[in-house]
């Protein structure tokens, strides 16, 4: 490095192509990090996805539902460590200015965020991945997370569970992946409508209706599954007619 001379690190990952630049930084919690912009060839990392075809109703209380039927359960850091959080937070106001134990409570209290984030990437990171390789279609629903967060009783809950950085991780794998990321607009009554036969059920609104059955075809549905088949047949849709 310029100036400081030789380091030691770890490496987190390989790569092949010319170093821009690099940046050290240090985190709250005394970590430091070296991070190196590469220029490489894209087309050398390309890699295959499996072809599948899934959709997804992303929740609050489970972090999505496909249209196979499987739920994937939100990890929640941030409702979990929420406890330890404000302890830290609390001791760190009662100590003096400026004073040693002052700084180390702060680093403690920056670990408790640290571990909150890093759940949560780790999590996020396992899953897009994971949809990405299976799949060659990923259907979703286009929400605006921004509009959401006006909603203060909704919020942190979905701060927490940031889909933001879930659409955001799916977009960029999605290009290496060679995958189709497509976005259904959410005014589509994906979870009141009967992916079988179209019937629009309107007694169903609330959401602590979880099962339903279609009075017109008398299938039994799941309302999250229901939600994602719909969600990927309108994404399909959207494909042939583009
Ligand atoms: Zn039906």
């Amino acid at each position: 490095m310029p100036k400081i001379g030789s380091i030691r690190f770890e490496r987190s990952r390989e790569f092949n192509g010319r170093i821009l630049n690099a940046t050290i930084t240090k985190t709250a919690t005394e970590k430091y990090f070296v991070s190196l912009c590469v220029e490489e060839d894209i087309a050398n990392n390309l890699r295959q996805n499996d072809g599948g075809q899934i959709g997804l109703d992303v929740g609050l209380k489970e972090f999505c539902t496909d249209n196979y039927g499987n739920t994937i359960a939100n990890p929640k850091p941030l409702h979990r460590l929420n406890k330890k959080l404000t302890k830290a937070q609390r001791k760190l106001s009662r100590r003096k200015l400026d004073s040693h134990n002052r700084n180390r409570q702060r680093i403690i209290l920056a670990r408790v965020y640290e571990k909150i984030t890093n759940t949560r990437k780790d999590f996020l990171h396992k899953l897009t991945t994971q949809l990405c390789r299976e799949n060659q279609t990923i259907a979703v629903e286009s929400l605006n997370v921004q509009g959401m967060m006006r909603n203060h009783k909704l919020a942190q809950a979905i701060a927490d569970v940031s889909w933001g950085e879930f659409f955001r991780q799916l977009q960029y794998k999605a290009i290496l992946y060679g995958c189709e990321v497509i976005k259904v607009p959410t005014f589509y009554p994906s979870s009141q409508m009967c992916c079988n036969c179209g019937y629009k059920n309107s007694q169903t609104k609330d959401l602590s209706v979880r099962q339903w059955t279609c009075p017109k075809c008398g299938t039994a549905h799941d309302r999250d599954q229901n939600a994602a088949i719909n969600i990927l047949h309108k994404a399909l849709a959207l494909k042939n007619s583009a």
